[in-house]
């Protein structure tokens, strides 16, 4: 580990700004989970949340800055004070510019709030939903049947959304593998919550590009929480639900569509063209032990996974390679395109706070492109020459 790297390591747990964050996010997305962050009125408020306004208190009066008065206060702030505008020592670079921990537009949890709340190690498990796909990879793995894994796994990337029949019914139809595990949807779909609701309809609208549910906003707006839609532009109505349609209609638990969901869709479109480009790929092998195994007709294998995160502070700070079976020559974690553009020194901060050397960053973009040279040229992987431009992102190979 280099000097440079162990001092951000040191200081990470010492800096107030990390435990006050850690315990800011995790009361919000608990206020998320009993409802709405927003309505946070009832008292006495969830344990986490009277935890996170004592620490925001105390921290203030440290620093001499005025504390918010109340719950409800501290919502205000998540949902509407930039976090670099806190006051409170945070390492360098580990809030991008504006980032809120809620979103202001419907008082949900931002991406970067759950990142938070998974980078302190008591709530990681629990707001990561790595518990559900434990127990399904388990199952799976028990009865030898990936077929089934990989089947619920594409149900959580295509399928966000579900009526309570299709919860019933959809393991039992014809040419489904996911005869077994049935019973654990219901762990993972829930009832939508009222805050997608468009009270004068009555009816759930999802979007027409990641197929989740929108959320209504204050100005009388549809909103998707997935940053792709929205950079699209303007947000596309998809299929509407009636309210009580087919029993109710069921959404993914937000851990899952964040963690699993999302990275999925990504690796699934990822997948789909390289394989197109020629490269042999099997998505989430041995039972979700990492994304994607890609093998090139030379035989090389890369384990890649794909991770699309707010913060790479947070992200290099979980930098680990993936367990090794199934067997691969490289690892690489996949980045948006994207988020280089919103953010030019991702890629700088993100090696900054990693604790180890692999695996190795790049975006989706450059993975594809090497990836068409290598069969294009018939190339062993090894006389990839990084040095050489055109020939692979520098450094990366
Ligand atoms: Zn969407």
């Amino acid at each position: 580990m280099n000097p440079d790297r162990t001092v951000h390591m040191a200081r990470w747990s010492e800096a107030d700004g990390v435990l006050l964050l850690r315990s800011v996010a995790t009361a919000m997305v608990r206020l998320s989970e009993a409802g709405d962050p927003g309505a946070a009125s009832a008292v006495p408020y969830p344990e986490e949340a009277q935890r996170a306004l004592n620490t925001t208190v105390l921290t203030c009066l440290l620093l001499k800055a005025r504390p918010p008065e109340s719950l409800p206060e501290l919502v205000e702030w998540a949902a509407c004070r930039p976090l670099d505008q806190w006051p409170v020592t945070l390492p360098p670079d580990v809030v991008p510019p504006e980032a809120r921990l809620l979103y202001e537009a419907t008082r949900q949890p931002t991406q970067l709030c759950y990142e938070w709340a998974v980078d302190a190690e008591d709530s990681a498990a629990q707001y990561s939903g790595q518990h559900h796909m434990s127990v399904v990879a388990q199952r799976c793995r028990e009865e030898k049947y990936p077929e089934a894994y990989r089947a619920f796994r594409l149900l959580l990337v295509r399928r966000p959304v579900l009526t309570h029949r299709e919860l019933a019914t959809l393991p039992a139809a014809a040419g489904s593998d996911l005869g077994s595990l049935g019973d654990l949807l219901y762990d993972v779909y829930q009832p939508a919550p009222a805050g997608h609701l468009d009270r004068e309809r009555r009816s759930y609208v999802s979007c027409a590009h990641c197929h989740g549910l929108l959320h209504p906003t204050t100005g009388g707006g549809l909103w998707c929480e997935q940053r792709r839609c929205r950079e699209a532009g303007t947000v596309r109505r998809g299929r509407e639900y009636r309210a009580d349609e087919n029993g109710g209609v069921q959404l993914l638990i937000r851990p899952l569509r964040q963690w699993v969901s999302a990275p999925g869709l990504m690796e699934k479109r990822l997948a789909d063209q390289l394989a197109k480009v020629g490269a042999e790929v099997e998505l989430w092998p041995g039972f979700g032990a990492y994304g994607m195994r890609v093998r090139f007709p030379d035989g090389t294998t890369l384990a890649v996974d794909c991770k699309d995160w707010t913060s790479p502070a947070l992200l290099g700070r979980r930098a680990a390679p993936p367990p090794p079976d199934p067997p691969y020559d490289r690892c690489l974690w996949v980045i948006p395109a994207g988020r280089l553009r919103d953010h030019p020194g991702f890629r700088e901060v993100f090696e900054r706070y990693r604790p180890s050397a692999s695996p190795e960053l790049m975006t989706d973009r450059e993975l594809l492109r090497t990836a068409r040279r290598l069969v294009a040229a018939g190339r062993p992987y090894e006389d990839i020459d990084p040095a050489v431009p055109g020939e692979a992102p520098e450094g990366l190979f």
